[in-house]
């Protein structure tokens, strides 16, 4: 199987071109083709010479997913059910914010997840395989495709876990960033992340003005152990610190994802731990109430306990916003997505 042309980068390209007993310049025409004009076969790039054309379209895949399936409709979120070359399925969603006029596309990074929280669709029946960073482009392209023009953000939250599969995430994150390219900036690209304690340190000496989301979901390490595995192999307090020295050296505001789920990390108590737990960050808050998942009998909070939660960090100078996740109805919320096989 010829691997997908979207995985490289430009430098790659050119020195395929240079092998090719051809000039450097036709790799950044085919940039063009691939990422300004997006166009999906080498025939289509009509000023390249047809021999480099056939050998283009010999040597790499240009089209490396499938769409299968679209829920929703234009201007709302949708789902779309993706399939890989070698039959596995994936999905990607598209969240509109009609009012800022923006579009951002959830990606997924995997193809299932290992690490098993219990209140997520997306790792009940483990990881399969990681996506490659042309299959991960390809589902931003994809939906480029649908909207006729390039998103304005990314976010890693669809399924997988990004740093799993740190080297194909950030090879994708450059190429979609890059200024020639699709031209996404650094900072409309978002990496969430369960807790992976190395891949946050690596991201740290990355230089990459992305923006970092951590799944917290617990104010201390029993709570969260409960739920999710991660907890075992990085604790909570290894989690911090090295959220610490992250933002310490990168200067850069991490996003706290917390899920509140019934009874388990909702209570006022709670969330004056997590206040204490978050004092000396500069830090925001996501609270995001959890979206049914038929495998977990968590309930998602009544309106009023989770007020209650949202106040008391409001009131403690926590930067926090409430997500209610879009596309529930779709199952393409939060922690909905998962792994499918036909
Ligand atoms: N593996 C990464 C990327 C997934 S992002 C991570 O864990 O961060 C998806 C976000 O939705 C994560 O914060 C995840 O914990 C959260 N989530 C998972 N299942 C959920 C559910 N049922 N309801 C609400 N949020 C959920």
């Amino acid at each position: 199987m010829n691997s997908s042309i979207h995985g490289l980068f430009l430098a790659e390209l050119e020195a395929f071109c240079k092998e090719q007993g051809q000039p450097a310049f036709r790799a950044k025409q085919i940039w063009d083709w691939l990422y300004v004009k997006r166009v999906s076969s080498a025939d289509e790039m009509k000023n390249l010479p047809a021999p480099l054309r056939e050998l283009l379209a010999d040597h790499f895949s240009f089209q490396c997913l499938e769409k299968l399936e679209t829920k929703g409709a234009p201007g709302e979120t949708q789902k779309l059910l993706l399939k890989l070359a070698d039959g596995e399925l994936i999905e990607t969603v598209i969240i509109p914010a009609p009012r800022r006029q923006s579009n951002t596309v959830c990606v997924s990074s995997q193809v299932g997840c290992r690490f098993g929280c219990a209140f997520c669709a997306s790792g009940q029946k483990g990881v399969v395989r990681n996506l490659s960073a042309g299959e991960i482009v390809g589902e931003v392209l994809e939906v480029a495709k649908m909207l006729g023009g390039r998103p304005d953000n990314v976010v890693f939250m669809g399924i997988g876990e990004p740093f799993d599969n740190y080297d194909e995430v950030l090879r994708a994150i450059r190429i979609l960033n890059h200024p020639d390219g699709l031209c996404i900036g650094a900072r409309r690209i978002t990496i969430s992340t369960c807790g992976v304690v190395s891949g946050i340190q690596r991201l740290a000496d990355e230089g990459l003005q992305v923006e970092l989301s951590v799944s917290l979901h617990a104010p201390d390490s029993e709570v969260r152990s409960r739920v999710m595995p991660v907890n075992e192999t990085w604790p909570l307090e290894e989690l911090m610190a090295a959220c610490a020295d992250y933002t310490a050296e990168t200067n850069r505001i991490i996003t706290f994802e917390y899920t509140l789920i019934k009874g388990l990390n909702d209570s006022e108590a709670q969330a004056h731990q997590l206040v204490k737990l978050l004092r000396k960050f500069s830090c925001r808050v996501n609270l995001i109430p959890l979206s049914p998942v038929e495998e977990f009998d968590g309930e998602r909070p009544d309106a009023e306990t989770m007020k209650i939660f949202l106040e008391t960090l409001e009131k403690a100078g926590i930067n926090t916003t409430f997500r209610d996740s879009k596309g529930s109805a779709l199952k393409a919320a939060c922690g909905q997505l998962r792994a499918r096989r036909l």
